[in-house]
């Protein structure tokens, strides 16, 4: 069966065909930089991940990227109650980014485009489509003008014009001649402090036209498959489909869209403005990466998932199962070779694979997948009662370490000392990072040369530190 996956689009599941040959071209939007990211963002980058993984695995070449919102209103905000400038604060949340999704074994995009660092293609794509008469100027700001586009209207959220039309109308602004009109360029307002000059003034661009610029930029005009939060479907969605066709004037702009389920808290969704969340960081203090992975993986991606202590404490018992048999595995190959099981741990290991793979070729049906991996787990555990020969062993962890490989779970580190490693390691970093302020690098270079000699790398990169274990 070859895979196949839900697109928004055409709300149905179909088989998966990119543009071209075996290339994947991928857009999934990023966050807003202005706090640490929290169990909802987990979600939806590890979800993005694995899918990411799978198609890599299925010979794909996939070309990933993921954008960091950096220039927003709520990022001004925190940036005059910090005393900081936006940049600033973009910049440390984004650092803040890389250590909780490394941690979090989510595979680096191939590019984080950045909207302060993309201010000419955005400019570029804004005046090329008031050119065109699908934009125009209002007291110094640019709408996207709608009424060229009324029949395109609605294709991704599957609502008509009308319906759109009305609940637009709620919010009046008169700079807009159609209600359903949206921003792509703001005008400055007086006393904030972060603007770029245009044909219109002084200004910054709206959220929407980041993703249409910074996707055509990099991934061309027309792309395979991009991804978001489905509360993301509507308008940003919407609104990224009518201004990059109008600018390209080629259909679809994305053959596929795929939209994760939210994370729940209380029925909720876990966000920020809602303060109902629990920060990455903070569950990584309880809780090893591989958990937090297993608890997100074990529902599938469209569905929702609720947050609460008992389903992540279920996820650790889970993961548990799975991880004992591996260490059972491992701690097996490094004693003497035994006798062969006499059963054709080849042939089950091989119809376990084709069921794993299966679930994924499903809609990346992690859920199903997982259920796999247990069934797996029980006949092995049954098979480990008797006798196995290394030749077995290493059969069956040549399965496992598919598991890994896909699902970005990790068997290794066990459970309990790799929070406290982890937190340790992040605390020296830390303390280094403080003398190195205070430009006490002698301090500071000998912590780095003894981290080296425990085989740990840290580098001082543009998007912060980065930690590499050998
Ligand atoms: P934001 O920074 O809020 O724009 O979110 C970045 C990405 O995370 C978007 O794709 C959101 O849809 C996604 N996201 C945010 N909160 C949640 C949540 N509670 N559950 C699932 N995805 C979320
Ligand atoms: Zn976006």
């Amino acid at each position: 069966m070859p895979l196949r996956f839900y697109n928004t689009l055409t709300s149905s599941v179909e088989d998966f065909q990119p543009i071209q040959d075996m290339v994947v071209r991928m857009y999934v939007c990023g966050p807003t930089v202005y706090d640490y990211c929290h169990m909802g963002h987990a979600r939806s980058y590890i979800v993005f991940d694995v899918i990411r993984r799978f198609l890599k695995y299925r010979g794909y070449n996939v070309i990933y990227v993921q954008n960091f919102t950096d220039v927003d209103d709520k990022i001004l905000r925190r940036a005059a109650e910090m005393n900081l400038t936006p940049l600033e604060i973009s910049r440390r949340y984004i650092a803040a980014y890389f250590e909780d999704f490394d941690r979090l074994n989510v595979m680096r995009a191939d590019y984080y485009p950045r909207v302060s660092e993309n201010m000419d293609s955005i400019l570029d794509m804004i005046k090329r489509l008031v050119e065109k008469g699908y934009a125009y100027e209002s007291d110094g700001s640019v709408y996207f003008s709608i009424d060229r586009m009324t029949e395109d209207v609605g294709a991704l959220s599957h609502q008509s014009y009308e319906a759109l039309r009305v609940g637009a109308r709620v919010e009046v602004d008169e700079r807009k001649r159609n209600p359903m009109d949206f921003v792509l360029w703001k005008a400055s307002k007086p006393g904030e402090c972060i603007y770029w000059d245009s044909p219109w003034g002084k200004g910054r661009p709206g959220w929407h036209i980041e993703c249409s610029a910074m996707s055509i930029k990099l991934l061309g005009e027309q792309i395979d498959i991009h991804g978001g939060g489905m509360d993301l479907v509507f308008p940003h969605h919407e609104s990224e489909v009518l201004q990059s066709e109008a600018f390209t004037g080629k259909k679809p702009f994305a053959k596929y869209w795929i939209h994760n389920g939210f994370l729940l808290i209380n029925k909720e969704k876990m966000s920020k403005s809602l303060g109902n969340f629990f920060l990455i960081r903070d569950v990584l203090k309880q809780y090893p990466p591989e958990v937090v992975r297993f608890f997100v993986l074990n529902t599938n991606y469209q569905s929702p998932l609720d947050y609460s202590d008992a389903a992540l404490e279920e996820a650790k018992k889970g993961y548990a199962r799975l991880q004992n048999a591996v260490a059972e595995i491992q701690s097996r190959l490094g004693q003497p070779d035994g006798d062969p099981s006499g059963q054709d741990v080849a042939r089950i290991a091989e119809e376990s694979r084709a069921k794993f793979d299966a679930a994924m070729d499903d809609n990346f049906s992690t859920r199903e997948a997982l259920a796999e991996a247990f069934d797996f787990t029980r006949e092995i555990n049954r098979l480990m009662s008797g006798s196995l020969s290394h030749d077995e062993l290493n059969q069956i962890m040549a399965l496992y370490a598919h598991f890994s490989d896909i699902l970005g779970i990790r068997w290794t580190a066990p459970a309990g000392e790799d929070v406290l490693s982890s937190e340790l390691l992040k605390l020296i970093v830390d303390i280094r990072q403080a003398v190195r302020k205070k430009k006490d690098f002698e301090t500071s270079d000998l912590i780095r040369s003894r981290l080296k000699d425990l085989g740990i790398t840290i580098e001082d990169t543009k998007e912060g530190i980065k930690i590499k274990k050998s």
